[in-house]
């Protein structure tokens, strides 16, 4: 007998897509995968290089369900040194990616009666970790005309006696658009009113900024004892399948934290976390190199979309994501994304996939090379022309 909260548990369609679109080159067909969201470049070398190494040294066993203290410790001066903040490294817990402190958390704080609010268009997993848990999901709408940044008055007049937890993501998947520093402090100041209220910010995209200021809600002293922020190395450094994340805990949460990650997972593969202090106590430029690379591809997207009768789409301020408008092209999003793979050979993910207000868009990443994101603009460009 299936216990009935698994039908609640939804899914990611962008990995279903990846699947539809490997059997579709596998067959043959010429795919373009602008769909998943993960860098093409390799992890760098010197990140591998400490992976191979710390096997070669024998680090085969468990490590602490936390993660190694030095990992920990490194966080926390990688923090300190781009945030000016030293998060306690007792509450810094190293998890198999970023997601699963998604799960850990809706686990903790939603369940029955409860209101989790969260960004939509946002990441599906918090939707369905949440449902998952039992708790009720109240969106808050990211819309285009506001730069797809979230507005703190109507985040905050959606907040009630019930409410356990505010998910943030900035910036954000999938529509790369980032909340500027005046609507944070806004919504910092506001939550003052619900003390009630634990505050999740996934700040996995904090890296990859093209023109704003990193912000992370870890400098708001205010909110620290309520505060869980999501981050990790998957987008920053290539390392999408590695699985390494952390997440940062108030001191009420990280032992029921720790417990869940003792029941599900131990912990992270020793070589894998020595690889996660080589990156971040590493030279950064590979970062930054990554971050042109994904600017200049952002911007490239940008007037290609724009180019095309019936597409517009906005700039993303960071992250990979162009989240373009098919509004007016009078194709659902669901069908737009399966016309493209299906009959265009591109793989992109439809706005619905991330909520209701995501009908009328869909998601490009521009992950991918100048010449392969040129193509599948080229496609998406006869797709319109001949569907529409
Ligand atoms: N949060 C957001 C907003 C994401 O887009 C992703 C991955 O796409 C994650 C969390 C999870 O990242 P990871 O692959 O490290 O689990």
């Amino acid at each position: 007998m299936l216990n009935p909260s698994a039908n609640r548990m939804g899914t990611e369609s962008a990995f279903a897509v990846l699947a539809r679109a490997g059997v579709l080159s596998a067959q043959g067909h010429d795919i373009i995968n602008l769909g998943i969201g993960q860098p093409d470049f390799k992890t760098p070398q010197h990140i591998v290089e400490a992976g191979i190494k710390a096997l070669q040294d024998g680090a085969h066993g468990y490590t602490p369900s936390l993660g190694l203290p030095e990992l920990r410790t490194t966080v926390a001066d990688d923090l300190k040194n781009r945030y000016g903040v030293r998060p306690d490294p007792d509450l810094i817990q190293i998890v198999p990616g970023g997601k699963p402190i998604l799960f850990i958390a809706m686990m903790l704080l939603g369940g029955q009666g409860r209101e989790i609010l969260t960004p939509d268009p946002g990441f599906p997993i918090y939707q369905s970790a949440i449902n998952y848990s039992g708790a009720t999901s109240v969106s808050y709408g990211l819309v285009e005309s506001n730069g797809f940044a979230f507005d703190a008055d109507d985040v905050l007049s959606k907040i009630t006696d019930k409410t356990s937890l505010v998910i943030i993501n900035s910036p954000a998947n999938p529509t790369g658009g980032i909340t500027p520093r005046s609507e944070m402090d806004k919504f910092v100041e506001g939550m003052a009113a619900f003390p009630h209220v634990t505050i999740l910010s996934d700040e996995i995209y904090d890296r990859l900024i093209f023109d704003d200021e990193p912000l992370s809600l870890l400098t708001y002293p205010e909110i620290a004892d309520r505060l869980i922020v999501l981050n990790g190395w998957s987008k920053t450094y290539a390392m999408t399948g590695w699985r390494l994340g952390y997440g940062i805990w108030p001191k009420h949460l990280i032992d029921y934290a720790d417990r869940m990650a003792v029941n599900i997972h131990s912990c992270v593969n020793a070589p894998t976390q020595h690889a996660g202090i080589a990156a971040l106590t590493g030279d950064q430029t590979c970062v930054a190199d990554m971050l042109v690379a994904f600017r200049r591809r952002g911007a490239l997207i940008t007037s290609l979309l724009n180019g095309i009768d019936k597409i517009s789409c906005q700039a993303p301020g960071g992250a990979f994501y162009a989240f373009a408008n098919i509004s007016q092209t009078g194709i659902a999003a669901l069908d737009f994304q399966q016309m493209a793979l299906e009959d265009y050979g591109v793989a992109l993910i439809a706005g619905t996939s991330f909520g209701g207000f995501g009908e009328g868009y869909v998601r490009i990443s521009c992950a991918n090379s100048d010449e392969a994101i040129t193509q599948a603009c080229a496609r998406i460009d006869t797709l319109v022309r001949e569907q529409s």
